[in-house]
């Protein structure tokens, strides 16, 4: 190794300052580790701070029949049963206490009459549930883990892209990455590594994903041996912005259904009513004057009996609903459908929604109060990613453990909305504790200066390799593959077409070429991101292919109905030499006690 070579040591490395990460991180400190926490972007300006909705947590402030049972209930139906049944329960057991402790913590959220934490509902969701801060609770979240960090002493790397994991005999040995500021290598050894890196939205055209989703973590983890699972349920979120072109994909947070957002075809036909599960339709409204019922009630704070709107069905089923009305020819002028929240007082609107009212207003001249938003399909979320051990966040690598959207099994074959931000609290914390008690009983780590070599003569190739092809030209053949081939609807033969063309930009992007200097050049920064996002796109549509069937976020054309014989069925990809292998895996065993709680109220 270059004496030169910039180089920290640490007994927990956290790749990743997210909600998850800066969770992880707070845990493994207190716990007793020296921890080192790297971001690519700066501190704070994580994934996670967009978030809007909310956190989901039985804290039964709005309705107090709510309780963890309900929550594992929602979250297994919502998930098609295919979740990991333990990370399930400890995520609704948990969760009330990890809101209650962001509030200890200085997190200022809304308020019920009598000063408590008010609750919001969202899709799935069988009662109010999600602690929000308007529709900008991940920058409340954010705000609160990252002045509780800073105040731990731990110790924080920004703009720094991590691009290999460093393993030796005994697994994960640390990481090796770049400053983006000027591009130098460094190397970090740790003990333990977490990651927190969030998730893969940048492998498709239209997403609510930012710059930073390109499926890092899914892709490092994957070249260091651990198991993906589960990678062909990719959420598309019924609502994303559809005009103008630039801000295509812009999410538009479900909490406007939640507060009683219509959706609506050309036609001024309220839709959903067709599109709901037979054997769910008993939990929502019958008729246009009990959804009213039901919105009144929810706007005034108070309990009813009116069941839930149709639109606040689950957003796999949304998604598609949305998805045939516009093929069928009942779309919005841009190739939508109208969301109208309107018909609600303006003031309520604005209080309640003010980043969607400033959205509107300034990017689509929208005024939401007065009129509907024209809104499609948006990739948002993937379900699937590493295999993880419920208790501890750790991977199925000695040393490699990983936490929040990156990690695979707690929502199953659909996430319901708010169950991310309470996700990344829960297993956040476990694993940094999983992270910090491994790192107590090692010895300080190994790093391997063979590869620490060959990952830095991997930095200088593209400067070198003049007729290489172009990264953002196979980026964007790569994204159009995605979206057109491996999108909402599925058949084989898409997906073969899909893998053929993988294998061809895999092909040439062994070959990239880029020039100027390495000090914030986006073209060199892509090199790596893209090397992940056609690991990751290769996973999706291997599984994709895999599973023939329907269930949750995955619909095949081919195999429309859902297959008893896959319900207890995951999909595993490992790394088999250069080769990418699927396969399945049976699912955990649901204890019967569980069982019992997730089929009572309608079965699974
Ligand atoms: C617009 C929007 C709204 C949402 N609203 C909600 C909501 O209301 N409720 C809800 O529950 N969920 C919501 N979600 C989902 C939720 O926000 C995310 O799933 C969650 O924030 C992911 O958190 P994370 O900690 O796993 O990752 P992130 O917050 O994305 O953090 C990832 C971190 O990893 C770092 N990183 C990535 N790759 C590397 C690398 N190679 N080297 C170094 N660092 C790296 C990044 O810099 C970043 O710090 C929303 C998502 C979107 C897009």
């Amino acid at each position: 190794m270059a004496p030169d070579l910039e180089r920290h040591q640490h007994d927990v490395l956290i790749i990743g300052a997210g909600g998850a990460g800066l969770r992880a991180a707070i845990a493994a400190s207190d716990a007793g580790a020296n921890v080192g926490l790297v971001c690519k972007s700066l501190l704070g300006k994580a994934h996670t701070v967009m978030a809007e909705g909310g956190v989901a947590a039985a804290l039964a402030h709005v309705d107090e029949r709510d309780n963890w049972r309900t929550h594992f209930r929602d979250t297994m139906v919502g998930g098609k049963m295919l979740n990991n049944p333990r990370m399930a329960e400890l995520h609704a057991q948990e969760a009330p206490d990890r809101v209650r402790e962001l509030e200890a913590w200085g997190a200022v959220f809304d308020r019920t009459r009598d000063g408590r934490i008010l609750q919001r509902p969202f899709g799935g969701h069988s009662h109010p549930r999600l602690a929000h801060v308007g529709d900008r609770t991940g920058l409340e979240m954010i705000r609160t883990l990252q002045d509780r960090a800073v105040a731990a002493g731990i110790s924080v790397y920004m703009e720094c892209t991590i691009t290999h994991l460093l393993t030796g005999p005994n697994g994960v040995a640390g990481a090796f990455g770049y400053w983006r500021t000027d591009g130098r290598s460094v190397v970090f050894a740790a003990k333990a590594t977490l990651l927190a890196t969030g998730g893969i939205g940048k492998a498709y055209e239209v997403t609510s994903n930012s710059w930073e989703y390109s499926g890092d973590g899914h892709a490092l983890a994957y070249r260091a041996g651990a198991e993906l699972i589960d990678m062909e349920f990719v959420q598309f979120h019924p609502t994303g912005m559809v005009w103008p072109p630039g801000v295509r994909g812009l999410l538009v947070t479900e909490a406007v259904r939640g507060e009683g957002g219509i959706l609506r075809n050309k036609d001024g036909e309220r839709f959903m009513w067709k599109y709901l599960p037979e054997d769910r339709r008993h939990e929502y409204a019958a008729t246009d004057e009990e959804a009213k019922t039901w919105v009144e009630a929810q706007s005034a704070g108070r309990t009813t009996d009116a069941r839930r709107p149709p639109e606040l069905s689950t957003r796999d089923n949304v998604s598609r609903a949305i998805y045939t009305e516009v093929k069928e020819g009942r779309g919005s002028p841009h190739g939508g459908v109208f969301l109208d929240i309107s018909y609600l007082p303006a003031e309520h609107v604005r209080r309640k929604l003010p980043s969607m009212y400033d959205q509107f207003k300034e990017l689509a001249d929208v005024d939401i109060t007065t009129g509907p938003m024209e809104i499609a399909p948006t990739t948002h979320y993937v379900m699937g990613g590493v295999r993880v051990d419920a208790d501890t966040g750790a991977t199925t690598v000695p040393g490699l453990f990983a936490a929040g959207e990156v990690s695979g099994g707690m929502h199953g074959a659909n996430r319901l909305g708010g169950n991310s931000l309470s996700d990344l609290l829960v297993f956040g914390q476990r694993a940094g504790l999983g992270a910090a008690a491994y790192a107590a009983d090692r010895d300080e780590a190994y790093v391997d200066p063979i590869q620490v070599r060959q990952a830095e003569r991997e930095l200088d190739e593209p400067f070198s390799t003049p007729d290489g092809a172009d990264p953002y030209r196979l980026r964007e053949e790569l994204q159009a593959t995605m979206q057109s081939l491996v999108g909402i609807f599925r058949v084989e033969a898409d997906l073969d077409q899909a893998l053929e063309s993988l294998a061809d930009i895999r092909r040439r992007a062994a070959r990239l070429c880029v020039s100027g200097p390495r000090a914030y050049n986006p073209g060199w920064n892509l090199v790596f991101e893209l090397r992940n996002l056609i690991d990751v796109s290769e996973a999706i549509t291997r599984s994709a292919r895999q599973r023939t069937e329907s269930r949750g976020a995955h619909s095949r054309l081919d195999y429309p109905d859902t297959e008893a014989n896959w319900a207890k069925l995951n999909s595993v990809v490992t790394r088999d030499g250069e080769t990418m292998v699927v396969r399945t895996a049976a699912t955990h065993e649901i204890p019967a006690d569980l069982l019992e709680i997730a089929k009572a109220g309608g079965g699974a």
